[in-house]
């Protein structure tokens, strides 16, 4: 086939646009299968969608056994890729610094490889460039498949890729058992070259050093021992001066729920799966979350157990963020005084006297962030430079100090009062109607697209996603808005289970079947998202609709 679809687009050279969309369909390259999938109508829309089908790439069983290795190992090729396409009309997709599973390549059972890519099919205005896109089809890209076959790569840059992300989630798998949230370890960079930029920072970076008395040595199955800060399940404080590296140091945990590639300066800094980064975010829309662990009176007498509005305070959003968060399921929340509203975090002594009892709606934070470790299990880490209040109910503090972690519990311990906590009960659990979340736009078409890394259309809704800060990857957006499409059509949600349990049910789904299960018929790249974000969208789709709270 591969000699009659070279025929096929040289003959359409100078052939208007449209013919193009006669190549849709499988064309057998002999050791692979490529389908052009899906023909954009004109240059201007879209890139046209080519898979390629490879069996045998090669690949050795012990690349592909096991879905960790599996993983990195596809998105090592992937990167391969990219740069033998460099220069190509031919786009993968490929991620930044995380190793996350995406469409774009997979490696299959029995060492095969599944691409799908996109092509900008070539044109002069509105005539076709058949010369162009025969080199690209039937050249650049059986050459790419050829140099993606595993006798070509260099497979011992592609084994340790794999050790590493292997060892990344050994380290990250013994958290719970060592009671820690999060590891950091010795020698880890954390600080990134700019604030645009997610590489590691390239001059002056002083590497992490963990202090003795945090130190936890671990033994992974490719580094050996390695050693490192502990950061212990309760209540974590990380204080010291403005521009002391604690914003660096949070934001490496918020990410350490990924993988990382090697030289990113983080492949040993873990965070359990399921930690989420707590933020004011204000002007967002709320439907009826149990916020009542935070919010008890307020001035419209409305049910704070049931709580609806489609514009939050920073203070009201924080605490829906927090709740949410918990009724999804986290086990640690990652706060920063950097985007947090301060009237949720803290109250000291003279407000308290002046505006008292009923007056205050709130319940800080700082009152209900020990029963919510003690009676459910979930854990804090705060970065609070302003306030030493929460000294009074941290169970660690670290002081970062030029950058130089120091273990300060026992001096912060001296300066804490007795503090009297509140009560956190379990926010109710909610019920989504199915039939609010409906991807079909206005031809009754799915449309599930993004813009940029802020706003995720759904069909008819545009999602703000700005607020959602462990999105790290634009096709992670694609997939959580794929994931509530999939909520609904695999009736996860179905009416009868809390958004809890349809969570639990569409994870083991994924696990079975991995990524592409998301977009079978989904015509563009998308990555895994995070069952956190997944909630996150659903829970800022104003279209959503609860149908019952328990
Ligand atoms: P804070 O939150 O304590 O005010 P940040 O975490 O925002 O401080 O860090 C302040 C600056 O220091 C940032 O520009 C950051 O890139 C840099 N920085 C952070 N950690 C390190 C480090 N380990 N080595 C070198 N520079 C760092
Ligand atoms: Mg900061």
């Amino acid at each position: 086939d591969d000699a009659r679809l070279s025929q096929e687009l040289l003959k359409m050279d100078g052939a208007s646009y449209g013919r193009y969309k006669s190549l849709k369909g499988d064309w057998d390259f002999g050791d692979f299968t490529l389908t052009v999938q899906r023909v954009q109508a004109d240059p201007f829309a879209p890139p046209s969608r080519i898979r390629v089908l490879r069996s045998d790439a090669g690949i050795p069983e012990s690349a592909w056994k096991d879905p960790v290795r599996r993983r990195a190992t596809a998105d090592y090729l992937g990167r391969r890729a990219r740069k033998q396409l460099r220069g190509s009309l031919l786009k993968i997709d490929t991620g930044g610094q995380e190793v996350i599973a995406r469409s774009s390549l997979q490696v299959t059972e029995g060492g095969g490889i599944d691409l799908r890519i996109g092509l900008n099919m070539p044109g002069h205005g509105r005539r076709i460039d058949g010369r162009s896109a025969e080199r690209e089809l039937c050249r650049t890209l059986p050459d790419l498949v050829d140099d993606l076959d595993w006798d070509e790569i260099d497979q011992k840059e592609a084994v340790a890729f794999a050790d590493s992300v292997a060892d990344t989630v050994a380290l990250r798998d013994q958290l719970a058992g060592l009671d820690l949230v999060a590891f950091v370890a010795d020698g880890a960079i954390l600080p990134r070259r700019s604030g645009i930029s997610d590489e590691p920072m390239r001059d002056g970076a002083v590497p992490f050093d963990s202090p003795e008395s945090l130190r936890v040595s671990v033994d992974l199955p490719h580094r050996g021992t390695i050693t490192g800060m502990g950061v212990a399940e309760g209540i974590t404080l990380i204080v010291g001066g403005g521009f002391h590296g604690k914003s660096t140091l949070l934001h490496a945990l918020e990410r350490g729920v990924y993988d990382h590639v090697p030289g990113d300066g983080r492949e040993l800094v873990v965070t359990r799966p399921d930690a989420v980064k707590i933020r004011a975010e204000e002007g967002r829309g709320v439907e009826r979350t149990d916020v009542s662990p935070f919010v008890r009176n307020l001035p419209t007498g409305a049910d704070t157990s049931d709580f609806r509005t489609e514009n939050a305070s920073g203070s009201t959003s924080q605490a829906a963020n927090i709740c949410e968060a918990v009724e999804s399921g986290a086990s640690t929340l990652l706060v920063d005084e950097d985007s947090t509203a301060t009237n949720l975090m803290i109250r000291d002594e003279r407000m308290q006297r002046l505006v008292h009892g009923d007056r205050e709606p709130l319940v800080p934070f700082i009152d209900l962030v020990r029963p919510l470790n003690r009676e459910h299990k979930v854990s804090t880490v705060l970065v609070m430079g302003g306030s030493g209040d929460y000294f009074d109910v941290a169970d660690q503090v670290i002081m970062l100090d030029a950058y130089h972690p120091h273990d300060v519990t026992d001096q912060a311990s001296e300066l804490a009062h007795e503090r009297e906590d509140a009560e956190f009960r379990l926010p109710r659990a909610r019920v989504v109607d199915p039939g609010s979340v409906d991807d079909s736009g206005n031809k009754g078409r799915s449309r599930i697209k993004r813009r940029d890394m802020d706003v995720l259309t759904f069909g008819e809704s545009d999602v703000d996603v700005r607020g959602v800060e462990q999105f790290v990857d634009p096709g992670q957006i694609i997939g959580a808005g794929l994931a509530l499409r999939r909520l609904v059509q695999g009736r996860h949600l179905n009416g009868e289970r809390t958004l809890r349990e349809a969570l639990d049910s569409l994870d083991q789904e994924l696990a079975e079947h991995g990524v592409t299960l998301l977009g079978q018929d989904f015509g563009g790249d998308y990555t895994l998202p995070r069952r956190a974000e997944v909630a996150a969208v659903l829970n800022r789709l104003r279209a959503m609709r609860v149908a019952e709270m328990r």
